[in-house]
């Protein structure tokens, strides 16, 4: 006979993993599949291997503040049940040690796999059964319930045979990083079944520069700075105060990762490279006093390799300050206060951290994640169109999404 799960949950990832210990613990007989044979690799190389697993500044009556995707607020319903606090307390029982980086970001300080194994022992508590690696191979919606109930099921074909369940969870991530895992199959079981899509696209990543445009700053790469970045017009401007990284290809760090989400192709950049500093103020002052380069003067206002590059743009910046006209520190103070640039492309999914886009919102319960016009089918995690900012909001996206999910499944 064909074994029955009261829920199959496809993806041992964060939502997967997370979603599958708590469906288990409310007494659910919970099948949780991964085609990998590793569990939760992302999580394993998340924030630098310790895992930036929640954000204490998550405006839960806001999300819109901090996740990107059609309709934002979709997100707000299993968010405000499911807080970082929440998560926290989970951590604390646990008795994983964790510190605060900057601007609310929680890390563990250890390891990634303290986190992991948090999740494994939650699976075990509720008995949830793991088959890895295993693939899906067809799911297939039985008009009848294969367990004699009046409710719909659903077969699904697996390299370890057929199961039955009554419910399907899809928690199969996004497309980044295809190399530790990252398949489409999410994406296709939506089509499967007629849940809309909304297009996807590379988010948190790095952008890319034409190779000739980008010649004169290439010789920055490994350069760091803070800096404040910007892109749309007025009313729909976005910025970011954070770090900026030349690469040798183009931009990254977080500033850039984080105006990745919402840069759109062909539009350009605004870059304040001297954030904190009255750069035309600072400009009089030092040609009413010095008689050196103006690269080195400017070398005591922001990073030295960035005023030499910056200097050699143009011949009128390439002597002492007192002999530098008025117009021409004017100029180059605005110019570094605002370095236009348009991105020819990104760095793609071997390089993005998650995937924007995915299985429209519309489609969703805000409550249970469950398709509307498809009775017993669940999308959680990053597969759905909401998209985290840097900084832990991705994971308290999929903890949120899997609690709910996990909370509204039907039990025997
Ligand atoms: P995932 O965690 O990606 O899990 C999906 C699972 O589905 C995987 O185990 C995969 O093997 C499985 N799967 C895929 N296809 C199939 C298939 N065909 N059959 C069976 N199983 C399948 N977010 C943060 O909040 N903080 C961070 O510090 C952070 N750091 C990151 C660092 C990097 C380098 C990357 C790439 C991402 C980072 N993220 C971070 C984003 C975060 O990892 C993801 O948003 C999060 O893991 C999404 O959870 P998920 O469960 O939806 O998907």
């Amino acid at each position: 006979t064909i074994p029955f799960f009261d829920a199959v949950i496809i993806g041992a990832g964060a939502a997967g993993l997370f979603c599958a210990g708590q469906a288990g613990q409310r007494g659910l007989k919970v099948l949780l599949i991964d085609h990998s044979d590793k569990v939760a690799e992302k999580i394993r190389i998340s924030g630098g291997g310790r895992c930036n697993f929640t954000n204490r500044d998550l405006d839960v009556r806001a999300p819109h503040k901090h996740f990107v995707g059609q309709n934002p607020q979709f997100c707000r319903s299993a968010l405000s049940r499911y807080t970082p606090a929440d998560f926290i307390a989970l951590v604390q029982k646990h008795g994983i040690p964790f510190h605060e980086k900057h601007k609310g970001q929680l890390f563990a300080d250890r390891s990634a796999e303290d986190i992991i194994q948090m999740l494994l022992a939650e699976c075990e508590a509720g008995q949830v059964k793991r088959w890895q690696p295993c693939s899906v191979k067809n799911i297939a919606f039985l008009a009848s319930g294969a367990d004699g109930s009046s409710a719909g099921s659903y077969q699904i074909d697996t390299s370890q045979g057929p199961v039955h369940t009554r419910s399907v969870v899809v928690a199969t991530g996004g497309l980044s990083i295809p190399k530790i895992g990252a398949t489409d199959l999410g994406y296709r079981l939506a089509q499967q079944f007629g849940i809309p899509l909304v297009e996807r696209r590379p988010g948190l990543v790095p952008l890319t520069f034409d190779g000739a445009g980008w010649q004169p700053y290439a010789q920055l790469a490994g350069l760091a700075l803070p800096v404040q970045i910007s892109t749309g017009s007025k009313k729909e401007r976005m910025a970011f105060d954070e770090d900026l990284l030349f690469t040798h290809r183009g931009l990254s760090g977080p500033a850039v990762l984080q105006i990745s989400s919402y840069w759109c192709e062909g539009a350009p950049l605004a870059v304040n490279l001297a954030p904190t500093v009255d750069l035309p103020e600072a400009l009089q002052q030092a040609k009413a006093r010095s008689r050196k380069l103006i690269a080195n003067e400017l070398a005591t206002l922001v990073p030295s390799r960035l005023a030499d590059a910056w200097a050699q743009r143009e011949a009128e910046w390439q002597r002492p300050v007192n002999e530098a006209s008025d117009k021409a520190l004017a100029k180059l103070a605005e110019q570094l206060a605002r370095w236009e640039l348009t991105p020819t492309g990104t760095e793609g999914y071997k390089k993005a951290e998650v995937t924007l886009g995915g299985v429209d919102t519309k489609a969703l319960s805000q409550q249970t994640m469950e398709c509307k016009a498809q009775p017993g089918l669940y999308f959680i995690g990053e597969v759905v169109d909401i998209t985290g900012w840097l900084g832990g909001y991705n994971f308290q996206w999929a903890w949120a999404s899997g609690m709910a999910c996990a909370q509204a499944l039907p039990g025997p």
